[in-house]
């Protein structure tokens, strides 16, 4: 039961998982009700000489900044962040790069921005918490040290060849390393000096003394410390020991006071290493009780994209897509530029909700959540995506009116704009046929259509060219017939087409994004297979997910702002490009169509 003073300030509607049941145990037990906070990270006796932590819970999100953010790290942070603030508690913004190589402030800056732009926020109970793993390596060396004095840890020297061939299998156990047996004073001599830099990288490696006989092989003498001559973006040259990943995150959530440490399922079984870490420097009086714990949820996987780093490394490297904010990538950069809202995709993250079980979800969960978002609140515009001309013959070539459109039909207190109408339009190139097949209701020679919000008018035919192709249609405008006045109820037409006047439109860039890849999951076996057969998953990217058109804009979408999205009316939601749009030459992406076109194999154009 979350308390109410926190409750109330919740938007998200609070699907029940197992980790609030755990937590609101947790709170309900007053398990972590005793910890101190000294205003900072720190060690156990620093935290204790401060007061009591005023944050009920902490959790926190980790990525490594060694790339930029995918949508299976939204799950993680929308978690995160929201139980934090669901309980009464923080969420730390932690980059954890003890992993001095492929590190880069770049990926820093795009994580921190995607992080805000879901709408998270690291500032809580009057503090900002962005905190950084490197700036505890010194602790970690000194926790490190007091493991070897409690003979918890030893430098082995055996060579990684050597080391892999002695860890035995799941079946059989492995074997103690002939250095096992190091003295204490040995083992901290060779620390030091390994610390001092006089070995090169693989000479000696620390280990943790644990059980080389253990049924879960994570815990036979996992590493602890390796020697790598490297340069890290923040500490330099400082440190020529890193930690290794299982060894500092437990370490790290440890002095940041964490109490649900929030991981994915492939973690699992490093948990009895976790809280052997845990225990261990507690016993030595580096850490405060009572300690984080970790908990485990399966990961985000969806369907029509790739969600691993290595993968999406490949894809921007080897120019499959134009980096790593290319609308069609699963980033959030490439999200945000695509025209994805924050809202979808806490939408999304509700949707899915958080178990341990396995499971991949279509795609179409995500984008149908993007539609819902995006059918509340964006205006609604015209555009010609193909653009055809049509000239009304009965109509001067110098008369200009204005008709009236809705900007949001559901939403009148957004008002209405006006639109330029004359005697040269541009309609789609498809809602033109000289022979309609059964059930087509918009032009062709003879039938009566509506231009929406403006006059009802009848085809008479098409120019050609030389070639035989249309280039222009020919109509007669009925002129008691306009939208909005009594004569307009004497027609009753079923076609009803858009439209912008040739004179005002805006020519204008529009990219029509689909799916990266063509089917659901890239790279994977599929039915009918030979045996042994590899696919790669490069060779399932969607050869038709990016077409550039100029299209035939209504005139108001000309000042578009960076970024504003809008609902182009019968085909899709768009926005404008944030890095190539300007106002006056405005560039529009495509976000989503208005229907599920994967479903209907109705490309798009919705009637
Ligand atoms: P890699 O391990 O290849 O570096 P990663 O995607 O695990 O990539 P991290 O930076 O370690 O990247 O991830 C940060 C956090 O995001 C971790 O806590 C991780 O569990 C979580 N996370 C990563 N991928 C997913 C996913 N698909 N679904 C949910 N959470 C995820
Ligand atoms: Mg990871």
């Amino acid at each position: 039961m979350a308390d109410s003073a926190t409750s109330e300030n919740s938007t998200a509607s609070k699907a029940v998982n197992f980790l609030r049941h755990i937590i609101e145990a947790d709170l309900a037990a007053g398990t972590y009700a005793s910890r101190h906070w000294c205003g900072m990270p720190g060690s156990g006796p620093q935290q204790q000489a401060g007061p009591a932590d005023p944050a009920r819970i902490r959790t926190r999100f980790p990525p490594e900044p060694n790339g930029y953010l995918h949508f299976g790290h939204a799950k993680s942070i929308l978690l995160n962040f929201g139980l934090a603030r669901d309980y009464g508690g923080v969420c730390h913004m932690r980059f954890d790069d003890t992993n001095p190589e492929k590190e880069d402030q770049e990926f820093v800056d795009a994580i921190l921005d995607s992080v805000r732009w879901l709408g998270c926020s690291w500032t809580g109970l009057g503090q900002d918490h962005l905190y950084h793993a490197s700036d505890y390596f010194d602790f970690m060396v000194q926790a490190a040290e007091a493991l070897i004095e409690a003979g918890h840890a030893y430098v082995d020297s055996q060579n990684a060849e050597e080391m892999r061939a002695s860890r035995g299998t799941l079946t059989e156990a492995g074997r103690n390393s002939p250095f096992r047996t190091r003295t204490i004073a040995e083992n901290l001599d060779l620390f030091k000096r390994m610390q001092a830099g006089e070995f090169p990288d693989g000479a000696h490696i620390l280990r943790a003394k644990i059980d080389m006989a253990a049924a879960n092989i994570n815990m036979r003498d996992p590493a602890i410390f390796r020697i790598r001559h490297a340069t890290h973006h923040r500490t330099g040259d400082r440190f020529c020991v890193y930690p290794m990943y299982t060894y500092a995150h437990p370490v790290e959530d440890a002095l940041e006071n964490i109490t649900h440490s929030i991981c994915t399922l492939e973690f699992e079984d490093q948990r009895p290493f976790y809280d052997w870490v845990l225990e261990r420097i507690a016993d030595c009086g580096l850490l405060a009780r009572p300690l984080p714990r970790q908990y485990e949820f399966s990961r985000l996987n969806l369907t029509y994209v790739v969600l691993s780093k290595r993968r999406l490394i490949q894809l921007v490297t080897e120019k499959h897509v134009d980096g790593w904010d290319d609308p069609r990538m699963p980033t959030l950069v490439g999200a945000r530029r695509r025209g994805f809202t924050p809202e979808g995709f806490r939408m999304f993250a509700e949707r899915i909700g958080i178990s341990k079980s396995d499971s991949l979800i279509d795609m179409t969960v995500l984008e149908d959540c993007m539609r819902e978002t995006l059918n509340a609140d964006a205006p609604r515009r015209i555009a010609v995506l193909d653009p055809l001309r049509l000239v009304l013959d009965n109509v001067p070539a110098d008369h200009e009116e204005w008709c009236e459109a809705p900007n949001h039909p559901q939403k009148p207190e957004l008002g209405k704009r006006a639109i330029p109408f004359g005697r040269e339009l541009w309609i789609e190139r498809e809602d033109f046929t000289e022979t309609p097949p059964k059930g087509y209701f918009r032009l062709f020679p003879g039938n009566l259509v509506r231009l929406r919000y403006g006059f009802v008018i009848k085809c008479i035919g098409c120019d050609k060219d030389d070639e035989g192709n249309i280039v222009a249609v020919h109509a007669e405008l009925q002129p008691d017939s306009k939208s909005g006045t009594p004569g307009a109820d004497n027609y009753k037409v079923k076609g009803n087409i858009h439209w912008v006047s040739a004179r005002h439109a805006c020519p204008a860039e529009v990219r029509l994004y689909d799916r990266l890849f063509a089917v659901p999951m890239p790279g994977a076996r599929r039915e009918g297979d030979a045996e042994g057969l590899e696919r790669d998953f490069l060779d399932d990217l969607n050869p038709g997910s990016k077409q550039s058109i100029t299209a035939q804009l209504e005139t108001s979408l000309k000042e578009a702002a960076a970024e504003e999205r809008f609902q182009f009316e019968r085909h899709g939601y768009f926005v404008a490009d944030r890095k190539d749009s300007r106002p006056g030459t405005p560039v529009f992406n495509r976000t989503v169509t208005l229907k599920d076109s994967w479903v209907t194999q109705d490309k798009g154009k919705g009637k």
